[in-house]
């Protein structure tokens, strides 16, 4: 039997892989650390027994998306729904990359914006940023107009550095602009100011957000974006039909009630943030200030490398970011629960 070889670019890339290892402690993929409300599994239960799996989805996941558009104040027309915020990501580059077509990034940011634009034949013209880690508008305008990008991904709070681009970065970005700036925060949370106020139908700026990280649903595997409808009709024209199945749909509709226990989770992560770099002051590592769940630092007399392998030891996973673009010898620890934290600061302060 001889099997046809896959794409042959494909091999030239690593995939975005976290070894996903059964430890105590996992505090590699940024998740939220606490479970959903139970009133809300019960309240998805009792919507199983109506759900009719017999049946397509509704195919254009009007209820969901008339329930976010509510929540954020904006249209259903400019609401788009997918699995997970990758999907989104992965529709943009159908509906606008492609061949001859190319996205901007300002490295070291998430990986998946250039890594998603690639496998679906779009160019990535990587920037990079200032020495703190926040965008360069010199550089970004170098890269608009040398690369003419059809979109150009920020992502605030940017993974894995944690921090957040003011109105006034995003506003810059957003004038010089060739294309569509799309702004992942997928931890828009945690941060300050959220780009979803600049939405308009006029404005050529979309937002990306997930039910992965604050709304505890990472398994569910929901995200949206919400932008300009023309925006919205493009991805739908990607889309695979029924493409979010009618238990996810609920499943989100479901979640939206529990904003309050959300905003909750939102300030108990900020505490505990808090508390660990603080922690961090007394130990020998560099650590950057971060506006999300999770936080970049670099071991200051041990290899990164080591130190990871040295709380994996210790039953703790964070995230080995070292060979990502100018982050050598860096590691990324999601604030976990209180205990979650304790454990991670005695085993680092243990390897260290
Ligand atoms: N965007 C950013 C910045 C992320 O960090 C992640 C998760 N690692 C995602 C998007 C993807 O999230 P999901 O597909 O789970 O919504």
């Amino acid at each position: 039997m001889t099997l046809p070889e896959p794409r042959p670019d494909l091999g030239l890339r690593e995939g975005y892989l976290s070894p996903q290892v059964e430890v105590p402690v996992r505090l590699n993929t940024n998740e939220s650390p606490l479970p959903p409300p139970p009133e809300w599994t019960e309240m998805l239960v009792d919507e199983l027994h109506r759900i009719q799996f017999n049946r397509y989805p509704d195919r254009s996941a009007s209820e969901l998306r008339a329930a976010l558009a509510a929540f954020h104040g904006v249209a259903p027309e400019q609401v788009f729904c997918a699995n997970g915020s990758n999907e989104v990501i992965q529709s943009l580059c159908l509906a606008y990359g492609g061949p001859g077509r190319r996205v901007a990034v300002f490295e070291p940011t998430y990986a998946l914006h250039s890594h998603i634009a690639h496998l679906t034949g779009t160019a990535a013209a990587e920037g990079g940023r200032h020495r703190d880690f926040s965008l360069d508008l010199d550089e970004v305008a170098r890269v608009q107009a040398a690369e003419d990008p059809v979109l150009t991904f920020l992502c605030s709070p940017n993974n894995p550095t944690g921090l957040a681009d003011s109105p006034p970065t995003v506003g810059a970005v957003l004038e010089g602009a060739p294309g569509l700036v799309v702004v992942d925060e997928a931890y828009g949370q945690f941060a300050a100011w959220s780009a979803l106020s600049l939405i308009d139908d006029e404005r050529p700026l979309a937002v990306i957000r997930t039910f992965s990280k604050t709304w505890s649903m990472a398994g569910a595997r929901l995200g949206y974006l919400v932008g300009p409808a023309r925006v919205v009709t493009a991805l739908e024209r990607v889309a695979l039909p029924y493409h979010l199945d009618s238990f996810k749909q609920a499943a989100g509709r479901l979640a939206l009630k529990f904003a309050g226990q959300m905003e909750e989770r939102v300030a108990l992560i900020v505490r505990e943030r808090q508390r660990i770099l603080a922690a961090f002051a007394s130990l020998p590592l560099t650590a950057w200030p971060s506006q999300s769940n999770f936080i970049l630092f670099r071991p200051g007399r041990r290899k990164g490398d080591e130190v990871w392998a040295g709380l994996l030891d210790r039953g703790v996973l964070v995230r080995d970011t070292s060979s990502w673009p100018g982050l050598a010898g860096c590691l990324r620890v999601t604030v976990g629960t209180p205990e979650e934290n304790d454990r991670f600061l005695a085993a680092l302060g243990e390897v260290l």
